[in-house]
């Protein structure tokens, strides 16, 4: 009896291929959004939030800017006990989103496209903590939100659309023989073709993101965001995928994975994200758990899980809601 009881404990013990973790604290991870031009947000929040709780690695919060919709998804389907906000009709700053920063290891940008900026108080108390060793991750449309925040643009690295051109820095991609392209030349940042799988190509498997991860492995039907331009500063590539221009891309090798360096700050950037089921590939899930983890400590113990994707073939989890 005691055997089984033991075997039962370890079989739910979430941590028991890492001995060392187990003694560690969990992660203190914050979750912000509210202003999104993907409606879906409500949903990709409790995704990401159920996705982080159940590694057994991380503690979630959410804290949310008064909120914009556009009817895709209904808010109220999606219910995150203790937060409350306020719709507005249009995004605009919401001088109530101070969120103490300073209480988390690491935060989670599920913020998009026409975010209206934070208040300047609360943009100045997450830069000086990223700078002082705060975690971001940013996903997906969250590196196309705050196109005039300086501070913002060197952290995500590069970002997207909000008319961002080459005045925001290069272009950055990588070439048919690997090598790492920061082009000056004039032209728009952010474009994404037709949806579809694609395959990701891990381009440094030495991180202790990418550790452990196949050399190459299909991600379920996603928007694959190219062009994307900015800053570039402490940048390190980990994965790219080629954007056909069969399905509207740029012939590009674009960076699907990325960390930056922001003060003593790590980030950790994928935009890879766009819908619940891109979100449901393990694939992304596996990333955004070892990303969020990397940002906060600098080192990643949670495992590649058994069925992640191959070279070929996609593998999805359906989110139970
Ligand atoms: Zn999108």
């Amino acid at each position: 009896m005691l055997r089984i009881i033991m075997l039962l404990l370890v079989a739910l013990s979430p941590n028991v291929t890492g001995t060392a973790c187990q003694a560690d604290a969990k992660v203190r991870a914050l979750i912000v959004d509210g202003q999104n031009n993907h409606g879906v947000w409500p949903k990709t929040t409790v995704m990401m939030k159920s996705y982080l709780e159940s590694s057994g690695r991380f503690d979630v919060n959410v804290a949310r800017t008064a909120f914009t919709m556009n009817g895709e998804t209904e808010i109220a389907a999606y219910p995150i006990p203790g937060v409350t906000s306020t719709p507005v009709k249009h995004a605009k700053t919401d001088p109530d989103f101070k969120p103490d920063f300073t209480a988390y290891d690491v935060v989670i940008s599920n913020m998009g496209h026409g975010a209206a900026p934070w208040p300047e108080e609360t943009q100045a108390a997450f830069e000086a903590w990223i700078k002082a060793g705060g975690g971001l991750v940013v996903i997906h449309a969250a590196d196309n939100s705050f196109p005039s925040w300086p501070a913002w643009n060197e952290m995500i690295g590069l970002g997207g659309w909000g008319g961002r051109t080459e005045k925001d820095g290069p272009w950055v991609y990588t070439n048919e023989q690997g090598d790492l392209i920061r082009d000056a030349a004039a032209g728009r940042g952010g474009s994404h073709g037709q949806q579809h799988e694609f395959s990701v190509v891990v381009r440094d498997r030495t991180h202790p993101i990418t550790q452990g991860l196949p050399a190459e492995w299909m991600h379920a039907k996603d928007e694959l965001y190219d062009r994307l331009r900015g800053p570039a500063l402490n940048m390190q590539l980990l994965a790219t995928a080629w954007s056909d221009p069969g399905t509207g891309g740029s012939n590009r090798h674009e960076p699907m994975m990325f960390t930056v360096r922001y003060g003593k700050g790590r980030v950790f950037h994928t935009p890879m994200g766009h819908g619940d089921y891109s979100q449901e590939c393990v694939g992304f899930i596996t990333v955004l758990l070892r990303g969020a983890e990397w940002a906060s400590t600098g080192k990643v113990t949670v495992p590649v899980p058994e069925d992640f994707p191959t070279a070929d073939k996609v593998r999805s989890r359906r989110f139970a809601e």
